[in-house]
């Protein structure tokens, strides 16, 4: 498979998962329609995480919207995913408190885990970097830390694209 890539990738660096305010401002995250069955699938073990509302939500009107290339899932108000919850005032995914306590081996959509790369393309093989404002301390800690971006979202790439894309792509740009 052909990746197109931008070089920034692999120059920005990036730490943790403060981006996931920004991830859910900019409305539902990106899904799969085969990530639709998995999440059904989950819903009984990452409900019990999210507060009555959401709980309401999904299951009077699903958790879901759009469709086909649109398909995302729901959000409220346009800033708060459905499946997120709050702890000390910090949104968290549901699905990863899940997969962390393990009782899910789905970790949550792909979309999400490779944020703030986005895939596009027929084939998902154009990835480029989606810089937003509100992931600017990430990338302060990021830069501190000395973490690039590749090596932070290398579960995420590895998960899309295999482990020779991955090893592949360290080797061309890995030491620059
Ligand atoms: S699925 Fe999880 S990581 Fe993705 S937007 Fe919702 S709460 Fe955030």
């Amino acid at each position: 498979m052909t990746t197109e890539y931008s070089q920034q990738i692999l120059h920005v660096t990036y730490p943790n998962a403060k981006a996931h305010a920004a991830l859910l401002r900019e409305g539902g995250a990106p899904l799969l329609e085969e990530e639709v069955k998995t999440i059904k699938s989950a819903l009984k073990s990452v409900m019990k995480y999210l507060c009555e509302d959401k709980r309401n939500i999904i299951s009077a009107i699903g958790f879901t919207d759009g469709a086909g290339k649109d398909l995302e899932l729901k959000s409220l108000n346009d800033e708060d995913c459905v499946f997120a919850f709050r702890e000390e005032g910090i949104a968290k995914c549901s699905f990863e408190r899940a997969f962390y306590n393990k009782e899910i081996s789905f970790q949550k959509p792909i979309s999400c885990h490779l944020f703030p790369i986005r895939i596009s393309g027929k084939k998902r093989n154009i990835i480029r970097y989606e810089e937003i404002y509100e992931c600017r301390d990430a990338l302060d800690e990021g830069k501190e830390k000395k973490i690039k971006m590749a090596d932070f979202l290398k579960s995420a790439l590895t998960r899309e694209y295999g482990k020779e894309f991955y090893k592949g792509l360290k080797e061309k740009f890995g030491g620059k």
